[in-house]
This record gives structure tokens, sequence and C-alpha cells, in this order.
């Protein structure tokens, strides 16, 4: 199939496209290199630079692109910052998604595989979160992706898109290749791995205090290869509707850490901080949807194997993809600002 990808320069979007290249398909990229990185583009993929916002540039791009289907991973994916900038988040995540939908609609394409999360459920009533638990989000981030997944509800309904919405639970791990690389990087896994770097004296417990055995938050931590392997299998098959991606499984901030400390062989030393806003005690997915019906079985998420692949990378690549062109991190936060 030929694949339109937009945010394939980002952190999942760069390893589902070369995963996407492996097994023979074609695939173009649209991204604004905004948040992403030049040199996590796969060469075998097409780029087409240009911003979703701009609904002129994303409707050009798919006309000259002819695809099959889509996959929509480009967003801004910051909790805090949607929190202090909720306009950033509604426009990009929301109103750019419909543009990107608008134009498959002008181009008669309509397969869509969404990124979505599990921040569109909030606080949940229970766990493990099965997709019919009520969504309700507690930040922008989330209400601007559980938005676009009602958006491509009515463009269902109205123009035949068939879309699926994959919800992430805790995307981690890498690939020889391809890594993860934020700036500001907020994630627990890179944060604690830029300890045992000796980038960072020491990493922050954001609140000891959580309904949980040992008081830090659990998370479902599910690696990126198994995301990119749900989305060819989403692609390919014939439904729609809503997946969780996760393992069913849960680990604690304290439990993350120790797993770095063995594989690193780093001592980790870490300094209790207060809650950061906004995060649940316990995020865990049911994916037995994701397994019953379109038969994703996590394969690379066990937690040590996701700690080793993002060990392995993060240390052949220590300034992140900066290293590549020899960018200092500081030119590359110029960069991103403008
Ligand atoms: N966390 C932490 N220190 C950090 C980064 C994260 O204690 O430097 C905690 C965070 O509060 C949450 C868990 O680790 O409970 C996972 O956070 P992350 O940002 O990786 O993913 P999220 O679940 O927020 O999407």
């Amino acid at each position: 199939m030929k694949v339109f990808v937009t945010g394939g320069s980002g952190y999942i979007g760069s390893v589902t496209t070369e995963l996407l290249l492996d097994q023979g398909h074609e695939v173009v990229i649209f991204d604004s290199l905004e948040r992403g990185h030049r040199q996590a583009i796969d060469p075998r993929a097409k780029l087409i630079k240009g911003d979703l916002r701009v609904a002129g540039q994303v409707a050009r791009a798919m006309k000259a692109a002819k695809p099959d289907a889509v996959m929509h991973f480009a967003a801004y994916a910051l909790v805090g910052e949607s929190m202090c900038d909720p306009g950033m988040y509604f426009t990009n995540n929301m109103m750019g998604g419909v543009n990107l939908v608008e134009a498959m609609v002008k181009s008669g394409v309509s397969r869509i595989v969404f990124s979505s999360t599990c921040a569109t459920y909030g606080y949940p009533d229970r766990v493990p979160i099965t997709e019919d638990t009520p969504q309700r989000p507690v930040n922008p981030y989330g209400e601007s992706k559980l938005m676009f997944e009602k958006v491509l509800g009515w463009y269902q309904k109205i123009h035949g898109i068939k879309p699926v919405f994959l919800r992430y639970f805790n995307a981690s791990g890498a690939t020889l290749r391809f890594g993860e690389d934020h700036e500001p990087e907020t994630h627990l896994i890179p944060n604690v791995i830029k300890v045992a770097l000796g980038q960072r004296k020491n990493v922050k417990v954001f609140g000891t205090d959580y309904k949980t055995p040992d008081g830090t938050c659990i998370r479902d931590y599910i690696h990126i290869v198994d995301l990119g392997r749900a989305h060819i299998l989403a692609l390919t098959g014939k439904h729609t509707g809503a997946f969780n991606l996760g393992t069913g499984k849960g680990f604690s901030v304290r439990e993350v850490i120790d797993v770095v400390r063995r594989v690193t062989g780093h001592p980790i030393p870490v300094e209790f901080a207060p809650r950061r806003p906004g995060d649940p005690d316990r995020l865990v997915a049911s994916a037995k949807r994701a397994k019953s019906v379109l038969g994703w079985v996590p394969k690379h998420s066990n937690l040590r194997a996701i700690v080793e692949s993002a060990w392995a990378w993060h240390q052949a690549h220590p300034n992140g993809y900066a290293k590549a062109t020899g960018k200092s991190p500081a030119r590359k936060k110029k960069n991103v600002r403008k």
C-alpha cells in the first residue's frame, strides 16, 4: 500500500515508517519538522514538508501523493504544555486533524489509522481499562485527541471514512536506528537513562503517596515496535473503531527505576518530588480487543527488553539526533522555536 504518514519524523511515526518500508509498503511523509527530527526520517520515504494547520498544504500534498491510506501521528503531546496553552493543542491536534480528513475526502482516501491515547480516559473508574471505559479527559491534550476521534466518527457516518483509533498507553523503547528524543524530555524512561549516562545527577520521582503498593504511579509500558506492528495490522484489516494498545501489566515508577539500575549498572540516585498535576494513580490497558480483532500480541514489551533497547539507543545517541548533524542541543532548541 501507499501510506501517507503525518509526523513521520517523530518517535512513533519514524519507527512505524521503518516497519512499513521493511514490509514493502510505500511511504509519503507529511511533516512540518517542528518537533520531529530530519535524521529520523527513513531515507526510503518521500518527505513533503508542510503544516496540518494550513488546509491548502495538506490538501495539495494528499492530492499529489494519491495514497491508499493515512496514518496520523503528527500532534503536540505534552500534557503540561497543554495545560498552559490549550489553544496550541486544539488548533494543531483537532483543527489540523479536520484539515487532514477534509483532504482525504477531497482525494477519495477512506482509511485512517489515528494515534490516540489513554489520556482520553482521564482518571478511570477501574483498571484494566477497556475501550468502553468512559472517556473523560483531564487535560487539553487528552481532550484534543478525543475531539478528533469524534470528528472521525462523524466523517465515518457522513463521508464513509474508515477510522481506527489506537489508544496508546506508555510508548517506550527504541529500534537500533530510531529512539526517543524530545525537547524538553518529560518521560520517565529517557529521564532515568539520562542519569545513567551522567547527563543528570538524579531522577525526580513525582509523588510517593499514590494508592499503589509502593506509593508511586503505575503505568503500562509498550514497546514502539509493538505499537508500529499494531498500526500495520489496523491498516491492512477491515475493522474500524478503538483499540487499546498496552500489555495489561503495570509497573510503578520505582520498579522502572530498578530495571534501569539493573540494565545499566548505574546506581540512579532519586529525588522525591511532589506529585505532577494530572497524573492518575494507575493506567493499565485491557488489550483484549486488539488481540481478538486485530490479532495483535505484544512481542517486545517485556520491561527489561524495553529498557535494554532504549539504553542501547541512548548510548549510541547520547545527545539524541543532534549528534548526527553535529548540532548542539541548544542550536536544536533554537530551531524548534522558529
Ligand atoms: N515520572 C517521574 N519522573 C520523571 C518522569 C515521569 O516520576 O522524570 C512519572 C510520572 O509522574 C508518571 C510516570 O513516571 O507517574 C510515567 O510518566 P511519563 O511522563 O513517562 O508518561 P505518562 O504516563 O505521563 O504519559
